[in-house]
């Protein structure tokens, strides 16, 4: 691996637990990871709020003002979303669950059951394969589902079932199993309704509301004005995919050649025009 010897030497002094998420989940049992996208997330939210960062930098009030109504207007078509959805998984838990389901063929497999007091316990292993894994589903529903794990460290840092556990459900060794319980309880449209409660909401504020709060010897009878967009500064982002930020010479050489097309094509138009014109 070609590194930086700097870079070597940084990452060789970060802990493992702020590297790898799977040692982060080994801190405790009840610790998963998951949704880790570098910082595309947090791009998104940037994205989103574009509009309140760019006019913060000419009116702060404004900005807090429009962000409010951004995020009420966001909140209530989340809010109707989560609560017009009927089935037990998210849309995006089942996407994510079908994709799973679909890559597996349990025949590929030996599983064989080991009892215990609280939990179905397996042992999982795949004919190709030389590892044999753990895997485990709860006994008792907790909030519908009987999401277990597995011993390898897949469940844990992506909270979705891993391979084995997929193999045992389509085995249907165990009748209560299915393709929607043994998801965890926060894949499911009920933790989605709790996230987003039915009659809840955002308040927002207008100008108006907001003036007659202050004490009436400071409110002001000169007019106020919502900041229009062309007041905030106008800076370009990065560029999507492969696209690059063409350099101040290359615009400039583009604009001549564009000014040189254009009068070409005048020339030609006039000569057409003479040679019509001719007798
Ligand atoms: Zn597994």
């Amino acid at each position: 691996m070609n590194m930086d010897d700097k870079a070597l030497r940084y990452l060789n002094k970060v802990n493992d637990h702020e590297q790898y998420p799977a040692s982060r989940c080994a801190m405790g049992d009840d610790i998963y990871m998951y949704g880790r996208s570098s910082s595309s997330s947090a791009e998104a939210m940037n994205k989103a709020n574009s509009m309140v960062r760019e006019r913060h930098a000419v009116d702060c009030v404004n900005a807090v003002l429009l962000w409010l109504k951004l995020e009420k207007t966001r909140y209530e078509e989340h809010r109707t979303t989560a609560w017009e959805w009927n089935e037990v998984l998210t849309p995006y838990a089942k996407k994510k669950c079908e994709v799973l389901f679909r890559n597996v063929n349990h025949c590929l497999y030996n599983i064989s059951i080991l009892q215990h007091a609280e939990r179905f316990v397996f042992n999982v292993k795949r004919h190709d394969s030389p590892t044999m894994r753990t895997c485990y589903f709860m006994k008792e529903e907790v909030k519908g589902s009987v999401f277990g794990g597995c011993s390898r460290s897949f469940p844990k840092t992506h909270a979705l079932q891993c391979h084995h556990v997929i193999a045992v459900v389509k085995s249907t060794r165990i009748t209560d199993l299915t393709m929607s319980n043994c998801m965890p309880y926060w894949w499911m449209t009920d933790c989605w309704h709790e996230q987003y409660p039915v009659n809840s909401g955002i308040e927002y504020l207008d100008m108006e509301t907001l003036m007659n709060t202050l004490p009436e010897d400071q409110q002001t009878k000169n007019p106020f004005r919502y900041c229009p967009p062309f007041a905030a500064p106008n800076k370009r982002g990065r560029p999507k995919g492969m696209a690059r930020i063409p350099s101040p010479i290359e615009k400039s050489s583009r604009k001549k050649r564009k000014v040189m097309d254009k009068k070409r094509l005048e020339t030609v138009v006039e000569s057409l025009m003479a040679e019509d014109d001719a007798p």
